[in-house]
């Protein structure tokens, strides 16, 4: 008997034989398609620009904006003239001619999208799919469209399935199975769906939210396959989505009606690590179903996305990083699928004669009938293959995507990526010409060959396994990874945190001066603002006494603390910080409750709050140790730093934990003592802080916790004579007191005050006339509405260019009526409760104000009666001098100025007394490149939402009335903690000096241990 691997190699073989008697057209020399595929594989900068090109030009306008865009992304490209023959005009000639070049270039893209688009609507469609069927091959249809933002954008989408699926049942009915058997198992009539198209406001922490909106969605068009005798296939789409597809498969076939129907179909990705245990738990689900179902197995489409989204997000790569892993993972589901061949029809989706031809042979070898499984393959892709395996008599279906040029962009790049990869089986075996014998070797022989030193790993760059090597000193830093939520484990925590800290409430805290814990006559109550008649905790009340000893212990505490070396210090907030890492949960829930912060945002406090620990701990490193400041013989000159005493540290609610720990980290690490005042709405998080650091064993008086009115306690401390410094953020009206009141030198002071205040701001964001709408719009809302518009990062002026202006109203407004408003209790939720009854009160008086000024546009209905829930607000026709674009609301609430160019545009976004965030929509490099240079804000963002900045990545802070310059979480930060000292020494005796001086020394400690 022959082994698996020759029999695989033979089949292999034989495949490329037939392959080579019909060389494929996407791959030789001639066309634009094929010149653009050459320059791209030779040059990976020039690849990025001309796939980013490909993206922007649908949606631009005129000739010249086209030709424009192709010189900015082209500016400093290598190869010009190459360039120049690929585009048909040169670049200067596109300048000269541009009504010429413009359309040219218009039309080679359309003619290269079409190779993959089978058409553009179901009636285009046809011809593709009559000309398939005398070809043998059958077809799954999918839909292509832009990302949905919205719930009536959703419902569109319905009615296109449901549209597409009767035109083809109609077109198709006298249609017959080309194999002439098992048809029963094939429908005629095969369509790909794709969840996300179903519903726009999927939360990946949230599947059961998911589920309710998907199912109504969903059985119509079921029961209409059903009844048409169709096919249905789910589609996988991005990692995050994986699990809500698999439950939503299971639990809409599991039901009455659906229970006995055996057509319908789910993907499983090979490149998954977890894509076994998911295919072995779904066929058990099958056979307790006792229905026939299919697999489409494919090894996925989104690996560039998973391994940057895991990175960024410090998550574990979920995807497999070296090729041959997904490959040799694709054979053992591959064997899987075809051993449980009794319950599931597989569908082996790919291009890699190698995978293919392991299919064959493990069927035959199961002596499976050919007819019973399909190889499915994608339209525009590998012609050649899908005409062999159709000699060899096995069953060929093609997956063909419908749709317009424009919506069809993001799938064109995703084929172009595909077809350039340096990984990719169709590039090495008909560009590069890579022998047979390699395409076919056993990935599991290249893998043990790789482990064992003989190949180098593939993406040497990426290492993101679960045994990632703990960071080592001088490594870059790395953030505390954000929860992720998609992961049922980590949804169960939320849901128990939450249900034990609702035990937890009415609890009391008291103040800590001195490390002893001071109960007060007064008490205040903290209530849970999406029900206020719920107390989360009681605090005591300080008052002016309490202030005064708090100032005197701190005084006191200073002598010692600031002559305790900084690597204990440094200490202390690695083990604050372990401490935070470990009551995540708890932490995250208890924000919920206390500030009504949805789960993500306050999983992202906590995690915030952990990386000021952990990065101001490394900067205390860096600038601990005195340094040399100039190398000259016979002296020593020592630049160190002192700290400055005292600091009275006012936090505010919006961030409770994250602004409050980062602003009294940075204060002890360099060796202050601290009085930290937390925000009254948010004292029981503050007193949680205190007793992490109590934990974490700070000394008595260097920290000191103090409860109470802003205008009593904290007026009275800005203004004492002991108090050196005052890290404040908050609202512009009491930092602009803080500022001037400490500027005011009282009896008895030693140091001139220094007052760190970050206020609030007023941030815009401008949308280009090329910009990306499917971004854009979900990036808008996401800065103007989470967590219900109260960052001080928040959106509140979206400016859009009037070319744009009513396709931009027309989806913002849509996508704001899908955002969820209610109790953050619920994962799915993003626009909770603002945070007290005054601020309800304010903001509905702004709305008020607003309603006199402009036109409101767009104003939920549904929201929660009872708590301080503000209803999601868009106003239009607003203009630079009105009251709602000039005046911080901090809330759920935007304005939408329309401007005719950039240049209004920007000079609106600089028009006001703030300069915090500030945003910028486009796909014109020139222009980005402007607003980089021109946009007022502190933290400028392009092509992303305004909102959420990382410790170390986006040091945080503006200026105007913003706030004082400072960067919290950047580089320099601790410097305004510090005083800098210089020590110079002779230490020339007679000429005779040493030879060289060190770079750093030791502390100048004392006494020394
Ligand atoms: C009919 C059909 C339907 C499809 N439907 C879906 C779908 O619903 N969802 C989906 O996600 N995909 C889907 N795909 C798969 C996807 O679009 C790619 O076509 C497929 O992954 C390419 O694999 P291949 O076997 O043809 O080529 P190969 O060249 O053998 O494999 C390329 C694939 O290997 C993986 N890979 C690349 N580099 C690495 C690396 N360094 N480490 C580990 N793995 C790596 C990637 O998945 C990449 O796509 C479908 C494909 C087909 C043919």
């Amino acid at each position: 008997m022959k082994s698996l691997q020759s029999e695989i190699e033979q089949r292999g073989r034989q495949i490329f034989e037939l392959v080579d008697n019909h060389p494929e057209s996407l791959f030789t020399k001639a066309g634009f398609y094929q010149r653009l595929m050459a320059l791209s594989m030779r040059d990976e900068q020039l690849k990025l620009q001309l796939f980013r090109f490909v993206d922007v030009l649908p949606s631009l306008g005129s000739s010249s904006e086209i030709v424009e865009h192709l010189q900015e992304y082209l500016a400093h490209a290598n190869g010009s003239q190459k360039i120049s023959e690929l585009l048909g005009a040169g670049v200067r000639l596109a300048r000269i001619v541009p009504w010429i070049s413009g359309p040219v270039l218009r039309w080679n893209v359309s003619e290269m999208a079409r190779q993959f688009i089978a058409g553009r609507n179901p009636n285009d469609v046809m011809r593709t799919l009559r000309k398939r069927r005398s070809q043998k091959i059958g077809f799954t249809v999918d839909l292509l469209g832009e990302a949905v933002v919205s719930e009536s954008e959703t419902d569109k989408y319905a009615a296109r399935y449901l549209d597409l699926l009767e035109s083809l049942a109609h077109e198709t009915k006298d249609w017959t199975d080309p194999l002439g058997k098992n048809s029963e198992l094939f429908p005629v009539v095969n369509l790909s769906v794709k969840i996300s198209a179903l519903y726009s406001q999927i939360n990946p922490a949230d599947p059961a939210d998911a589920i309710a909106h998907l199912a109504p969605k969903l059985r119509p068009l079921l029961r209409r396959a059903r009844e048409l005798g169709a096919f249905i296939n789910f589609d996988m789409e991005s990692y995050a989505h994986k699990n809500t597809t698999l439950e939503l498969f299971k639990t809409i076939f599991a039901e009455e009606e659906f229970r006995d129907w055996p057509h319908a179909g789910i993907v499983t990705q090979a490149y998954l690590r977890d894509s076994e245990a998911d295919l072995r738990n779904l066929i058990e689900w099958g056979r307790a179903r006792g229905t026939r179902f299919a697999v489409r197995l494919v090894k996925g489409a989104y690996w560039d996305y998973e391994t940057s989204k895991s990175r960024q997000n410090g998550w574990d790569c979920p995807v497999f990083l070296q090729k041959p892993a997904s490959d040799a993972n694709f054979e053992t589901l591959t064997r899987l699928l075809l051993e449980n061949e009794s319950i599931v029809t597989a569908a082996f989706g790919s291009h890699n004669v190698r995978s293919i031809a392991h299919a064959q042979a493990f069927a035959e070898e199961l002596g499976i009938d050919r007819s019973r499984f399909e190889f499915q393959l994608l339209y525009g892709m590998a012609g050649p293959i899908k005409r062999a395996l159709v000699e060899m008599g096995y069953r060929v279906r093609e997956y063909c995507p419908v749709g317009e040029l424009l919506p069809g962009m993001s799938y064109l790049v995703r084929r172009l990526l595909e077809n350039t990869s340096n990984e990719g089986f169709l590039r090495a075996k008909f560009s590069e010409n890579v022998p047979v014998e390699d395409l076919l070797r056993d990935p599991c022989e290249i893998l043990r060959r790789s482990k064992n030193g003989v190949l180098p790993p593939s993406n040497p760059t990426i290492n993101m396994t679960t045994t990632t090597p703990k960071t080592h000193p001088g490594a870059p830093y790395e953030n505390a990874p954000l929860t992720n939520f998609a992961l049922p484990e980590n949804q169960e925590k939320m849901r128990t945190a939450l249900r034990e800290q609702r035990k937890q409430f009415g609890r009391k805290v008291p103040l800590t001066i001195n490390g002893e814990k001071i109960w007060t006559d007064n008490m205040f109550s903290s209530v849970n603002p999406s029900q206020p008649d719920q107390i989360v905790g009681y605090a005591a009340e300080a008052g002016i006494p309490e202030a005064e000893r708090a100032i005197a212990v701190a005084r006191a505490a200073f002598e010692k603390w600031r002559r305790t070396s900084f690597e204990q210090r440094c200490q202390l907030l690695e083990r604050v910080a372990e401490i935070l890492e470990r009551r995540r949960f708890e932490l995250c829930a208890l924000e919920v409750f206390e500030v009504g912060k949805p789960w993500a945002q306050a999983d992202g406090d906590i995690a915030e709050a952990i990386d000021f620990c952990t990065f101001y701990a490394r900067q205390m490193r860096r600038m601990g140790r005195p340094r040399l400041t100039q190398n000259v013989p016979g002296e020593e000159s020592y630049q160190h730093y002192w700290p400055r005493g005292v600091a009275l540290v006012i936090a505010p609610w919006n961030f409770p934990m994250a602004i409050l720990c980062g602003m009294v980290s940075a204060a002890l690490v360099t060796g202050n003592t601290v009085i930290m005042k937390p925000s009254e709405q948010s004292v029981i998080i503050g007193a949680m802080l205190m007793e992490i650091y109590e934990e974490a064993g700070v000394p008595p008086g260097v920290l000191n916790f103090l409860n109470g009115k802003g205008s009593v306690i904290g007026a009275h401390m800005v203004d004492h004579k002991d108090v050196d410094l005052i890290a404040f953020t908050g609202s512009r009206e009491v930092g602009l007191w803080i500022w001037e009141t400490a500027g005011k030198t009282r009896e008895g002071q030693r140091e001139l005050k220094r007052v760190i205040c970050e206020m609030g701001g007023k941030n815009a964001m401008i949308v280009d006339s090329d910009a990306d709408l499917d971004e854009a719009i979900v990036d808008s809302i996401y800065s103007a509405f989470g967590f219900q518009g109260q960052k001080c990062s928040a959106l509140s002026r979206l400016i859009v260019l009037e070319e744009n202006y009513n396709r931009v109203i027309e989806r913002l407004l849509g996508a704001a009526a899908s955002v969820r408003v209610g109790n953050p209790e619920e994962p799915s939720v993003v626009v909770g409760p603002v945070i007290d009854e005054a601020a309800y009160r304010r903001i509905l008086d702004y709305l008020e104000v607003g309603k006199s000024e402009a036109t409101l546009a767009y104003q939920a209905k549904d929201v929660p009666p009872h708590g301080y829930f503000i209803p999601p607000t868009i106003f239009t026709g607003v203009t630079p001098d009105m009251r709602i674009a000039r005046e911080e609301i901090f809330g759920p609430v935007l304005s939408v100025i329309k401007v005719r160019d950039l240049d209004e545009a920007i000079d609106v976004a600089n028009g006001t007394d703030y300069a915090l965030t500030g945003g910028f929509f486009s796909r014109s490099p020139a222009n980005i490149e402007r607003v980089k240079a021109q946009l007022e804000a502190g933290n400028v963002y392009i092509n992303r939402p305004c909102t959420g900045a990382i410790v170390g990545r986006h040091p945080f802070g503006g200026f105007k009335m913003s706030g004082s310059g400072t960067k919290a979480g950047g580089e320099d930060y601790l410097l305004n903690f510090l005083v800098p000292r210089v020590v110079t020494e002779n230490v020339a005796r007679h000429g005779m000096a040493p030879e060289k001086t060190p770079e750093y020394r030791d502390e100048f400690l004392w006494p020394k241990k």
